[in-house]
């Protein structure tokens, strides 16, 4: 699964590449991949791409968002057609030619500069937009583009341009669409984003800007695990829990953003501590020293490439080195770097779990609290 530095690579490398490109149209292959009105981005050219968590949002003109969580098995991957403009300042038509675009778009149904047809109503934003997973596409630019959306074939590929990133699979490099392409958003250039995802768990979804703080996932998710902002709020978060295992709290959302399961392993191997701690049994120095130890493995994971899993390739050929510096993950039966201890796998929290048992010592729960847990009747 995709993790926090798998998506902030997808960020910086769609960043790099999109902004500045201007939506023509959005098919959606598969409806429930989709959710919002997708004729809103349609016109709209990409101002820019944040981050929260493993959530990607990518800005587009006019106050309209797409949110993009590529959960299991997403992945985004971007081609260009030999001889199609390649990067933002080769797609700069003329600006007005983006203001009428934007300005059709915003005003009727039949927006977008390819001339796309648009099916959506021309209804305005509803005030609650969908929201992913809740119900299916109330708006997807119509099939026009089935015939539109032509497979781009290894030789356009290698003549044009590709970068994809995510999910580690054949699709990354492959020709597009294929039959794991859910969603193709169209760019003015002839460039095209695939959103492929084989199991259907993750979604993309146009709302207004403004509402995107609002999704659910977003509203309650934990702070990021970077810099020194980052312990009060984690703390706190993680102290409403006292008996959970440590490995569950790392990888709650809600608790910290962007921790999966590889992180989480490699994080509890740096600080010491036993996966099956329960989170009451360590102190408030240890803790923090277990963030610190996740934000670092995350960074220096960046600094790789953001690769998580086995035979990750990037669109470009790269494969992410980031496992083979993994001390835990993956590592059963060979020894720990610190101790030489033979590092084992076991299951916490659902999920497979790597340790070196000698290194991550059980620690149980300190004795309850003495009785001051029942404050005196407040009288002001
Ligand atoms: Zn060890």
């Amino acid at each position: 699964m995709p993790e926090l530095p798998e998506v902030e690579t997808v960020r910086r490398g769609l960043e790099r590449l999109i902004v500045g490109r201007t939506i023509a149209g959005i098919e959606a292959i598969e409806p429930s991949s989709l959710t919002g009105v997708a004729a809103n981005a349609v016109g709209q050219p990409v101002t820019g791409l944040r981050r929260r968590g493993k959530v990607l949002v990518i800005d587009l003109d006019k106050g309209i968002s797409m949110v993009a969580h590529l959960k299991m098995t997403g992945q985004l991957v971007l081609r260009s057609p030999a001889g199609a403009a390649s990067g933002p300042t080769a797609t700069s038509k003329p600006t007005g030619d983006h203001a009428a675009a934007a300005s059709a778009a915003s005003n009727g149904p039949t927006g977008g500069t390819a001339g796309a047809p648009v099916a959506a109503p021309p209804r305005r934003q509803a005030a609650t937009p969908a929201l992913p997973g809740v119900s299916p596409t109330t708006a997807s630019v119509p099939n026009s583009g089935a015939a539109g959306v032509s497979p781009i074939g290894t030789a356009a590929i290698e003549a044009g341009e590709a970068w994809g990133g995510g999910h580690p699979s054949d699709s990354l490099i492959g020709p597009l669409p294929d039959n794991s392409t859910r969603v193709v958003i169209r760019f003015t250039d002839g460039s095209r984003l695939y959103f492929n995802d084989q199991r259907k768990f993750g979604w993309l979804a146009v709302m207004p800007t403004a509402e995107v703080g609002a999704i659910p996932l977003l509203a309650k998710m934990g702070p990021e695990p970077f810099g020194p902002q980052a312990w009060p709020e984690f703390r706190r978060r993680a102290r409403r829990h006292r008996r959970a295992p440590i490995k569950a709290v790392l990888l709650d959302q809600a608790v910290v953003a962007g921790i999966g399961n590889i992180y989480a392993d490699e994080a509890l191997w740096a600080a010491r501590i036993h996966p099956e701690t329960p989170i009451g049994a360590l102190s408030d120095p240890k803790l923090k020293e277990l963030l610190i130890a996740a934000g670092e493995v995350m960074d220096l994971s960046l600094k790789l490439g953001g690769s998580t899993d086995r035979n990750y390739v990037d669109a470009e050929g790269r494969r992410g080195a980031y496992l083979d510096f993994a001390q835990v993950f993956r590592r059963q039966g060979r020894p720990c770097a610190r101790c030489d201890t033979t590092i084992i796998k076991t299951r916490v929290a659902g999920r497979g779990t790597h340790l070196c048992p000698r290194c991550q010592r059980r620690r149980q729960l300190p004795a309850p609290p003495a009785p001051k847990a029942t404050p005196p009747p407040s009288d002001g």
